[in-house]
């Protein structure tokens, strides 16, 4: 799905790059531009060209910051990255597509707390100080031991 880029992420786009020099010292350790680009500025330019934006783009970026911590000219991909997934949500009104996964998330956002996978607590006594809270990820620990 491609949505419309605002006029202040175009700006801030715009930039950032006007700071790129192409050097691609951000992408020798980023997990998904090479899947993008074959340099940063191919992006910038791209999406100032365009106006739009696909959303599996700023849903690709990990927001790991690491092309920001390596930049030589403070390039913020991060930032921007983040303010396209703000683009993306405002112009989706929140729905977004389904690609993404989001729906598992959703559901689990939806139904962790109905009766469906929730339990009360037994034999808690009411002058208890301390509580042992495992949370859900203890079974996955236990199958591990
Ligand atoms: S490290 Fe910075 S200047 Fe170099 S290509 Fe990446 S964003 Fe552009
Ligand atoms: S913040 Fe995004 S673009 Fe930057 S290195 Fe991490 S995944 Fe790559």
């Amino acid at each position: 799905m491609k949505v419309d880029i605002n006029n202040k992420n175009l700006q801030k786009i715009q930039k950032e790059k006007d700071k790129c020099i192409g050097c691609k010292l951000c992408m020798n350790g980023c997990p998904m531009l090479c899947e993008f680009c074959n340099s940063p500025k191919d992006i910038l330019e791209y999406l100032l060209a365009e106006k739009k934006v696909d959303h599996k783009l700023p849903y690709s970026c990990l927001l790991c910051g690491y092309c920001t911590a390596v930049c030589p000219k403070d390039v913020d991909l991060k930032e921007m990255f983040f303010n396209l997934r703000e683009n993306v949500v405002s112009e989706t009104k929140g729905k977004l597509p389904s690609d993404l996964g989001y729906t598992s998330i959703k559901f689990h956002q939806k139904n962790s707390f109905s009766r469906l996978f929730r339990t009360d607590i037994i034999g808690l006594e009411e002058d208890s100080d301390i509580i042992y809270f495992p949370g859900c990820s203890i079974m996955a620990l236990a199958l591990k031991l």
